[in-house]
């Protein structure tokens, strides 16, 4: 495999090339699918709470706009940069595609430490941001919504900006955004919900099923509790969580109801009583059907993936695991759901928060849950065919499925010149 020299953008480059080789993509549609379509680059002045001004560098990048408005979040992070935005877009780009939603992908982000920075110095970074950016967004152009360190109330001060500069209330021009300025019902349980469902699927079509499955889950975040939650009430046995302080173990399974009780007062698994204690770099090794790592990016490497006993491997984060290690649990038959698959009921729920808010008709959080299920399911289905039609991983099957209704559309609507 090539050096990626530490750039994520030649490492999304590295996954798209070899989906394309197996789909034989023509010369032309390739180029086309590894450019940026457009990458804007901005200065933010903000006169901070000292009254000086700083200079903030934002990004935000069109990666691809063939099937619909870019769709991707906001990250406000120090280690921000174009390579980075423009991978995470390019991301965003196949996970619409396999999401079967009609976006393209996009992504922004600005240099800053929000964490030393207060409210009001956000808000005037998110408008003036947003300010220099405004021209390019839009419901039918590009809607950005929360990422690393934004939020709902960084997603009202979005519309809300917008609104100004077009002078009229525009809710669609993001999602993310609290229920009473258009956010959509079911949006904050959306991503564990789709990780419940794609790991139902996944072990029916294993051949076993989620009642008395073994399950161990990195992370008790968003999309760790509410994967675990959901999987306990379709009968799993959830027996191990880990969380940046530590972890805890019960053989006959947690109560994770409980344990969400517990994180809410402490904002750690560590030291719930309902369990004995784990040291959380043991949860890989555990001898458990279903692994879910839903924390941080490359954490099953190949020093550690020898060692999972899992059947199947749930990719809740982005990018878990690594390219090498990925390639070692297939070699072994480890069944691995991809990212681009499994957390994709996020961006799937932001799709229909977009559409609620064009249609300006609201729908219950049942008919979103419905909604979901059936997007989510045909998504999964669409990859297994694939996977099985080419016999490839699901991770690069995922690629394909992406790629080829991104290439489709590509052809039918031709050059324009
Ligand atoms: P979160 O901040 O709510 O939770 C992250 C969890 O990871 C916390 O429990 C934290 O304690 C834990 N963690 C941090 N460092 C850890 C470590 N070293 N070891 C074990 N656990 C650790 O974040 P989230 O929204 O749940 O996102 C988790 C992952 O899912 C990220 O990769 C994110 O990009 C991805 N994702 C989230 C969504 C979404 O809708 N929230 C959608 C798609 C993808």
């Amino acid at each position: 495999m090539a050096a990626t020299n530490g750039s994520i953008f030649a490492a999304m480059l590295q996954e798209f090339d070899g989906a394309a080789r197996i789909l034989n993509l023509e010369p032309g549609i390739w180029k086309i699918l590894t450019h940026a379509k457009r990458q804007i680059i901005v200065s933010c002045p903000v006169q901070m709470d000292n009254g000086e001004i700083e200079v903030f560098t934002g990004y935000r990048v069109q990666y691809n706009i063939t099937l619909g408005p870019a769709k991707g979040g906001i990250r406000y992070h120090p280690g921000v940069t174009l390579d980075e935005v423009t991978a995470l877009a390019a991301w965003m780009t196949w996970k619409c595609a396999v999401a079967h939603i009609p976006f393209g992908g996009g992504k922004g982000g600005v240099i800053c430490d929000p964490t030393k920075m207060s409210k009001r110095e956000i808000e005037a970074l998110t408008r003036r941001y947003i300010a220099e950016i405004v021209d390019a967004i839009g419901p039918e152009k590009d809607v950005p919504a929360p990422d690393v360190n934004t939020n709902e109330q960084i997603m009202a001060w979005v519309m809300d900006t917008y609104s100004m500069h077009v002078g009229h209330t525009t809710t669609s021009v993001v999602t993310g955004k609290p229920i009473e300025l258009g956010g959509s019902l079911g949006r904050r349980e959306a991503t564990g919900r789709g990780v419940m469902i794609v790991t139902r699927e996944a072990v029916k079509h294993l051949g076993f099923s989620l009642k008395g499955a073994t399950v161990a889950v990195q992370g008790f975040g968003n999309v760790g509790s509410v994967s675990a939650q959901l999987l306990a009430e379709q009968g799993a046995k959830i027996v191990a969580v880990t969380d940046w302080k530590g972890g805890v173990f019960n053989k006959n399974g947690l109560d994770i109801t409980k344990l969400a009780a517990q994180v809410q007062q402490t904002k750690t698994v560590d030291g719930f009583p309902g369990g004995e204690s784990l040291p959380a770099a043991d949860l890989f090794s555990l001898d458990v059907d279903i692994l879910i790592p839903a924390a941080l990016e490359n954490q099953i490497t190949v020093e550690n993936a020898p060692a999972i006993k899992a059947k199947v491997v749930i990719e809740g984060a982005n990018g878990p695991t690594t390219p090498d290690a990925h390639r070692h649990l297939h070699e072994r038959g480890v069944f691995v759901v991809p990212d681009i698959l499994a957390n994709s009921s996020g961006v799937t729920t932001s799709y229909f928060e977009w559409v609620q808010d064009r249609y300006g008709y609201f729908w219950s959080e049942k008919e979103v849950n419905e909604r979901l299920e059936a997007k989510m399911c045909e998504a999964f289905n669409a990859v297994l065919q694939t996977s099985l039609k080419y016999k490839v991983d699901m991770r690069t099957a995922a690629y394909i499925v992406a790629i080829s209704r991104v290439a489709t559309v590509t052809r039918m609507r031709g050059m324009y010149a």
